[in-house]
């Protein structure tokens, strides 16, 4: 269960900004997942609505941000997307290759509001599963 542990740390993140930024609710979180990354989306939005459940952040949306894999070459400093399984440089043939983008999992932002809106906004925002 890697991604419930994820989904609560995200959630203590979103918590202490909103906190930060005297917010009483919390309507967002923007997410940037790496192709390479192991965290699948759809456990993530499906753990959120049960540890955001009574918190400031409940029912808020989550926005995930997919960024493609780039690989960077050891030998000659060439940054690529790596062609399916063939994950030699391009340029030189090198295969001593590091990953330069695309294993990252992180919050980028997160948006809240400084008041609490009106109740039947709240329940347009809820997602339903
Ligand atoms: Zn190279």
């Amino acid at each position: 269960m890697h991604e419930l542990s994820v989904t609560e740390s995200l959630l203590e993140i979103a918590l202490r900004h909103a906190q930060q930024a005297g917010a009483t609710r919390v309507t967002a979180l923007h997410l940037v997942i790496g192709q390479l990354s192991s965290i699948v989306d759809d456990s993530v939005q499906f753990y959120w609505d049960f540890v955001s459940k009574d918190t400031i952040a409940e029912g808020a949306r989550l926005h995930f941000r997919r960024i493609p894999t780039e690989l960077a070459c050891q030998a000659c400093g060439e940054r690529y997307a790596p062609d399916g399984e063939n994950l030699a440089c391009p340029k030189c043939k090198g295969t001593r290759v590091r990953v330069a983008a695309g294993d990252e999992f992180r919050l980028d932002s997160i948006d809240v509001e400084p008041d609490a809106p009106p109740e039947e906004q709240d329940a347009e925002e809820r997602p339903r599963r």
